[in-house]
């Protein structure tokens, strides 16, 4: 089912692969943000099915943006995306509720999580 998602990368480069691999499969990308703050004020302002986050951006990062969200809206779907030295935040993904922590390289992970 096609799903309207919100994604938040501050790699410009990274971020038009995302945003490629979700469209192609048939997803709405409703926003684009490169920071916490934007995350947020666009969650708000969009209310995205889902949400693909980054982690390691300047300013909010992903993690603390993913609980700003959460306390607004325990229904949000957040899927933070990492990189592979990462994985060290697996424990606080789950703590705060995301539906999971998949490397942001590997696209067939990200679909079947978006998906499922
Ligand atoms: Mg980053």
């Amino acid at each position: 089912m096609s799903k309207r998602i919100l994604v938040v990368e501050d790699s410009t480069m990274m971020r038009k692969v995302i945003v490629k691999t979700l469209r192609d499969a048939g997803h709405e990308v409703v926003g684009e943000a490169a920071n916490g703050a934007d995350a947020l004020e666009m969650y708000e302002r969009l209310r995205p099915d889902l949400v693909t986050m980054d982690i390691t951006m300047r300013g909010m990062d992903g993690i603390t943006a993913a609980k700003e969200i959460m306390a607004r809206d325990a229904k949000a779907r957040i899927l933070i995306l990492s990189n592979m030295d990462e994985d060290k935040y697996r424990g606080e993904v789950e703590r705060i509720g995301a539906i999971g922590l998949v490397n942001k390289h590997k696209s067939e992970q990200i679909l079947a999580l978006v998906g499922s």
